[in-house]
């Protein structure tokens, strides 16, 4: 048994696959979810996601000894201040957000001083639809999951929360919380960030439906996840918005040099670039596979 009483805040896509996980692992003695709204818990129940609901955020802590914030960015800070009046310093307290310097500030302002039993994390693994309908207890198998531990955090803290995602199947590593958030501008925030505004743009054409109307699976496998929340992605553009603001500009230089060699039927410039891409996607793969 890796913890006793873990609690779940915020029963959606993340912390209902999280909570269905450490069920089927049989990792926990009791999984309790919390959040904001009685039918998503309600409905959490019904689909046995977790053993058991607790609206009254108190009462659903009370005697927690692991406790995952799986809310959005934006709502983290003023979920930290409520729990730093509930929690004592024996406490884990965990949270799954996709950016983590801004976790981390909304932590440090909620709190003070850091709890040593505060370990920020991210799994690296989603999809585009949310809620807790959504939730999938293998969403985690041979996915990363990045732990951005502090100078004040505990190692055994440390050690529990990995122990509770290797327990769901993943991979986890540590990194800092400025690399986590370079890295993921990189890989996640900007082709975000790039398929909202590609379907947006087309959409605000005139002859939208014609063009919609004969999108293929190009277009369809580019623009998959701009079907994603756009709460939380809003949340997480401006979180991460130095770094997002960085990859965006490179990405632009390329992006104009790209425009340049097509104006100037510079064929050999293009098959230079795509082939490097494909290549370098390949490579990728392939070392994904393992
Ligand atoms: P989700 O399916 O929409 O679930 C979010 C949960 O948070 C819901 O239970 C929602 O409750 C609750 N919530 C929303 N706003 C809240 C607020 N202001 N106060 C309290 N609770 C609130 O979203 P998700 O995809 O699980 O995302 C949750 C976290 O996981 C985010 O921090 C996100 O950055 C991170 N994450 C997401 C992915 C991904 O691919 N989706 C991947 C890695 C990490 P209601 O049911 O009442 O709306």
């Amino acid at each position: 048994m890796i913890v006793e009483r873990l609690v779940i805040l915020g029963v959606g896509l993340i912390g209902g696959s999280l909570a269905r996980a450490v069920r089927v692992a049989g990792a926990c003695r009791q999984v309790i979810g919390w959040g904001r709204s009685p039918g998503t818990l309600q409905r959490a129940l019904e689909l046995g996601v977790v053993d058991e609901i607790e609206p009254n955020l108190a009462s659903a802590v009370r005697g927690a000894d692991l406790v995952v914030a799986a809310i959005p960015p934006g709502a983290m800070e003023g979920m930290f201040r409520e729990l730093a009046k509930l929690l004592g310093p024996e406490v884990i307290i965990t949270d799954v957000g996709s950016t983590k310097g801004s976790v981390v500030a909304a932590a440090r302002a909620a709190f003070g001083a850091l709890p040593p039993g505060f370990v920020p994390g991210h799994p690296i693994a989603g999809k585009e639809n949310s809620g807790v309908e959504a939730a999938d207890a293998d969403l985690f198998r041979c996915k990363r999951v990045i732990l951005t531990p502090l100078p004040e955090t505990s190692p055994e803290a440390v050690a529990k929360v990995r122990a509770l995602w290797e327990c769901c199947g993943a991979e986890v590593s540590e990194m800092g919380v400025e690399h986590h958030d370079t890295v993921l501008a990189a890989t996640s925030h900007l082709p975000h960030l790039l398929a909202f505004t590609l379907v947006d743009t087309l959409a605000n054409m005139d002859d939208n439906w014609e063009i919609f109307r004969y999108a293929a699976g190009g277009f369809r496998d580019f623009t998959r996840i701009a079907s994603s929340d756009p709460v939380m992605w809003r949340d997480i553009c401006l979180a991460n918005r130095v770094d997002l603001l960085a990859m965006l500009d490179r990405y632009n230089d390329g992006l104009q040099q790209v425009a340049t060699a097509i104006a100037a039927g510079d064929g050999e410039y293009l098959y230079r670039i795509f082939g490097h891409a494909r290549a370098a996607r390949e490579h990728f793969l392939r070392l994904e596979k393992g």
